[in-house]
């Protein structure tokens, strides 16, 4: 019985940041380097589609005017949450199971010593980190993060907005246990996700499996 709960025991990773901070460009280089890497915003879009019980939890909450051609429409969703904190609670209350459930899935059939790294934009938020094995934040200067947004096409009252609902990247890094600075070039970042990858992850990795 013992050696079944150790089937599916996969190294899970929390990478969080600001926006803007470079959490997806992160994603990317991990899955380079052999992890699989999923996106919470992603599990929490497909926890609202039709035939999900997000969308009917929603609809019976929000009513049918949240619809555009029978699907949830996200950005009046939005609107409506970001007038309303006490909406905010009930969308998240209903989104963030969801999101842990399908996550546990991919945990589930994940083989052992994969390394499975979890995007989560509000880690710390919903103070999440019990639930993994390592917790990452990238962290980058306001003024580089604006100017890498904007670059994206977003508008600075936008990116202003965004940076003030969120937790600091001193608090982020004071609740992660890995800090990874992304103030430099592109090419630096790699380096240095690459060398964390090799001494800090791989040997973590192998201690669990
Ligand atoms: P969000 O919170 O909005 O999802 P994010 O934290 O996932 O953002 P990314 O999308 O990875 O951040 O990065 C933001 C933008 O900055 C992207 O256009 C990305 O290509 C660019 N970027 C990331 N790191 C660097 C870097 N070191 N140098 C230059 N551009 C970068």
């Amino acid at each position: 019985m013992k050696r079944l709960a150790f089937l599916n025991n996969p190294f899970t990773i929390a990478l969080t940041g600001g926006i803007g901070s470079g959490k997806s460009f992160a994603g990317e280089i991990l899955s380079e380097l052999g992890a699989i890497v999923v996106d919470s915003d992603q599990l929490s879009h497909q926890s609202l589609e039709r035939g999900e019980s997000g969308f009917d939890q929603v609809v019976s909450h929000f009513g049918d005017s949240i619809l555009t051609n029978g699907e949830i429409d996200r950005k009046k969703l939005a609107q409506i949450v970001f007038e309303n904190p006490n909406e905010k609670k009930v969308l998240e209350s209903i989104i963030h199971p969801l999101v842990r459930e399908k996550w546990d899935e991919v945990v589930k059939l994940a083989p052992n010593g994969t390394v499975l790294v979890n995007l989560i934009p509000l880690l710390v938020e919903t103070n999440g980190k019990a639930r993994f094995d390592l917790t990452i934040t990238i962290s980058a200067s306001e003024e580089i993060r604006k100017e890498r947004l904007l670059k994206r096409g977003l508008y600075i009252s936008q990116i202003e907005a965004r940076i003030k609902n969120q937790v600091s990247d001193t608090d982020r890094a004071t609740y992660c246990d890995i800090e990874i600075l992304n103030n430099g070039t592109q090419a630096e970042f790699a380096q240095e996700i690459t060398k964390i990858w090799q001494a800090q992850i791989l040997p973590r990795v192998a201690e669990k499996i």
